[in-house]
């Protein structure tokens, strides 16, 4: 089973495809680190983010082994990971990665914003996890304090509109819901209610789809 989890940044899709992958006993590719470690091997060769054969190359010599989660997760490589993520070249270089990932045996959990709409949209489950740029802003601010970066609210929010905007508005597989994807908006939820709501449409989903979980999915 393949279960794709879309939305834009700091909705909170990370962090439930992650409990959900551990739920449902499923390996967990978070994609935006690969466009992330893309930028990030540029910035660190000193090459332009807009140096499109330099990019191509470091998307392509990207291994899913060696990421250092923590240290891309920054908001300045947020940034410069959107940007990367706009050039199509770099896009292309990326999906068999991505689609090798998922392919494997039991299936996989996805997150991103093109994984129910390019990568699989062969996807079982599909959900577009989305809250207002406000609330997702304030999230971001405390993620980013818990690990020690300096926050400003209105920069933030300001970050998160300007690369909603990039993300939504560029040409090669811009953020959208798939038309066959449950939109889960977590404005008004705390993680635990979204995490709940999240496994209710994977229920739902694998009912319909005559798909058993080996695993029980209430959660711990
Ligand atoms: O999800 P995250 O914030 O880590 O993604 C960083 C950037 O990578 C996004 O703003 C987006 O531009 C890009 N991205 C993408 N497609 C994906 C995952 C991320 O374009 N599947």
């Amino acid at each position: 089973m393949i279960v794709a989890i879309d939305g834009p940044a700091a909705s909170g899709k990370g962090t439930l495809a992650r409990r959900l992958a551990q739920d449902l006993g499923l390996p967990h590719l978070d994609t935006g680190l690969l466009y992330r470690a893309t930028a990030r091997a540029l910035l660190d060769h000193g090459q332009n983010l807009s140096n499109v054969t330099a990019a191509v190359a470091a998307a392509r010599g990207l291994s899913l082994t060696d990421f250092d989660a923590m240290a891309l997760r920054g908001r300045e490589m947020g940034e410069a990971a959107s940007i990367v993520a706009a050039v199509p070249e770099v896009r292309a270089a990326l999906v068999d990665l991505q689609r090798e990932f998922a392919k494997r045996p039991g299936g996989a959990v996805l997150d991103g914003r093109d994984i129910g709409t390019v990568i699989c949209p062969e996807a079982q489950v599909k959900i577009f996890v989305t809250a207002s740029p406000e609330t997702r802003a304030s999230r971001r601010a405390l993620e980013l304090k818990a690990q020690g970066e300096a926050v400003d609210y209105a920069e933030i929010l300001e970050d998160i509109r300007r690369r909603d905007a990039r993300d939504a508005n560029r040409a090669t597989a811009p953020l959208r819901t798939a038309e066959d994807a449950v939109v889960l908006d977590t404005t008004k939820l705390d993680i635990e209610a979204a995490y709940k709501a999240a496994l209710g449409i994977v229920e739902k989903r694998l009912i319909e789809a005559g798909i058993s979980s080996s695993r029980s999915l209430r959660p711990m």
